[in-house]
């Protein structure tokens, strides 16, 4: 071999080198480019995958916020509708959150505020004396129905009496715009029960004023009935229906007294009444005078006044208080003693109530009045 087949064989040699280096290079580069190209393609399904996750998500949050907000009008409608069907019938409550049990429900007092309200209205009507004394005999036979028979009778068992007698004193008590006899009576034992202690929903040394005198039955803790505290009374379906349709006998009366002014008017000009002037004073008037007369006993009798016995609650007796309410300012005197029939328990201790059921008694309406043993009326004195 010549030197320059030599040359030219090692020439050769190094070109198949540099050609399999090359084609190991590309074999490379492609392997390469292919192996990003998957990467690539792995990145971007992934990001596609995790965006249309994000977006399902989102969906998904934004659905159940609009169903949370359904839900929530659903149940302030709910509520709301069944706060005005309350007004008129009892029967059933709303399910409130325990927090706001006693918070004050506007919607639900709308016609104890428009009871109110509506007083104003004797500014419109003028006055005359046949209308004032009407007003002063609706105050005293309601507030002596609601003394003794809401509080003595229903609460606390202080006389016995006929089913005829219950219901006609009944319907007279729910006239008063107090609710019902049947949840009247449970709150009061209730009162009774936890007097002036945590449990008291009117007591004013555990809450405020305005709270112990009208603040806590407008809120929902106090509108139910708990038929528990009063077995005695929800056996008469007669008296569970005064409950129920509270608003009934009230509004009732409001209507005679309306249409009795109209007539009297017309046919009796001389009284110089009319039919808004029975319905302002025989009704509105004298159902508010009545009706904050009646709670001083859960604000005032247990703050203003004296104590004679040493009952575990801050009650006192006021002869003022005992005057508006007919004896109930005793009630110091009633704490005490809760069963008697009499809450004036000395013969100075003006009970206008009791005398009242007295005189009933001597008519056979009533029976076996409940006295005041010697030893209670003498026993456990403060001085
Ligand atoms: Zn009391
Ligand atoms: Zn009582």
């Amino acid at each position: 071999m010549t030197n320059n087949d030599h040359t030219a064989h090692s020439a050769a040699l190094q070109v198949a080198q540099i050609e399999e280096a090359v084609a190991e290079t590309l074999v490379e580069a492609r392997r390469k480019v292919e192996h990003a190209a998957h990467q690539v393609e792995t990145a971007a399904i992934d990001a596609m995958e995790s965006a249309r996750a994000c977006a399902h998500e989102a969906k998904d949050r934004a659905q159940e916020a609009i169903d949370g907000t359904v839900t929530k009008t659903r149940g302030l409608w709910r509520r709301a509708a069944l706060a005005v069907v309350n007004w008129f019938d009892t029967a059933h409550q709303p399910d409130v959150d325990p927090a706001k049990l006693d918070r004050i429900a506007w919607l639900r007092i709308v016609p104890f505020i428009g009871l109110h309200v509506a007083c104003v209205g004797v500014f419109f009507v003028g006055v005359s004396w046949f209308a004032l004394a009407v007003a002063a005999f609706l105050y005293a036979i309601r507030m002596f129905a609601i003394t003794g028979f809401y509080h003595r009778y229903f609460s606390h068992k202080a006389f016995k009496t006929s089913r005829v007698m219950q219901f006609v004193f009944g319907v007279i008590g729910a006239s008063s715009v107090q609710r019902g006899p049947l949840w009247w009576a449970a709150h009061h034992r209730h009162h009774h029960r936890h007097s002036d202690q945590p449990g008291d929903l009117h007591s004013p040394v555990q809450h405020s004023f305005w709270r112990s005198h009208m603040g806590w039955f407008l809120t929902p803790r106090a509108f139910g009935t708990d038929d528990a505290v009063i077995p005695d009374l929800a056996r008469y379906p007669e008296l569970k229906f005064l409950d129920r349709f509270d608003i009934f006998v009230p509004v009732a009366l409001a209507v005679v007294l309306f249409v009795l002014g109209g007539v009297l008017e017309e046919h009796v000009p001389s009284l110089g009444t009319s039919a808004g002037q029975l319905l302002f004073w025989g009704f509105f008037v004298s159902t508010v005078v009545l009706f904050h007369a009646t709670v001083t006993i859960n604000s005032l009798a247990h703050v203003w006044g004296k104590r004679r016995y040493q009952t575990r609650d801050d009650s006192r007796n006021n002869v003022w208080l005992a005057l508006i309410t007919f004896g109930e300012g005793w009630h110091n005197n009633h704490h005490h003693y809760p069963g008697s029939a009499r809450q004036g328990f000395f013969w100075w201790e003006i009970d206008l109530t009791y005398y009242a059921l007295k005189a009933m008694s001597w008519l056979g309406l009533i029976w076996d009045l409940k006295p005041v043993p010697e030893r209670i009326k003498h026993g456990q004195r403060v001085r």
